[in-house]
């Protein structure tokens, strides 16, 4: 079976979830293989996609960067976002301001990236609103048509699984 490898980055303000995102998705396999580098963590987990033209599945190997310890909203570094195939940009749908610089990281992915990067909108930590409060929430958002938006919590693990795998199709330019 082949193998590819893409590198995924984890964007987004302190404290809106990003290293609670990846392990909630990388913990079930790969708890032990965290690779430490400074300020930065690499998690490898390996997910397969059915290839419709053939009869094995296409297994892709994410290597998921997470930046630590962002202390308030800063330019993403360029290095962290070269060479990445696809971006999960997270915000706190608990934080306003959150919400707001979601829109900046995503213009920095790109232009990091010019040609041609992927992502993904995560709006985290869903379980702390109610449901009343969430649908007020997506009502007042103007999301962008061209970034598919999930709304997720790493707590309960909701819509965790298909981030991950929405970004992959992306990547494999599969709809
Ligand atoms: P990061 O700085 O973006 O990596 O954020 P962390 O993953 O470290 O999370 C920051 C804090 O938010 C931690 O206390 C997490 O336990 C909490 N947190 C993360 N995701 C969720 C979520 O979906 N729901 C709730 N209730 N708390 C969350
Ligand atoms: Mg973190």
């Amino acid at each position: 079976m082949s193998i590819i490898s893409k590198k995924i980055c984890l964007v987004g303000d302190f404290g809106v979830g990003k290293t609670s995102l990846m392990r909630r998705f990388v913990d079930r396999q790969f708890s032990d293989r965290y690779l430490s580098t400074i300020g930065v963590k690499i998690s490898r987990k390996i997910v397969r996609v059915a290839a419709p033209q053939r009869l094995e599945c296409q297994k892709v190997q994410l290597l998921i960067w997470d930046v630590e310890g962002q202390t308030k909203f800063q330019p993403v570094e360029q290095n962290y976002l070269r060479g990445c195939a696809g971006a999960i940009v997270v915000a706190d749908l608990s934080r306003q301001d959150t919400i707001s610089r979601l829109y900046e990281h995503l213009n920095l992915v790109s232009l990091a990236n010019p040609r041609g990067v992927r992502a993904i909108a995560a709006f985290n930590k869903s379980d702390l609103l109610t449901s009343e409060k969430l649908a007020t929430v997506l009502q007042e958002k103007k999301y962008s048509q061209n970034v598919p938006t999930y709304i997720t919590s790493a707590k309960t693990g909701k819509n965790v699984e298909q981030i991950f795998q929405k970004l992959v199709c992306l990547m494999l330019d599969k709809p």
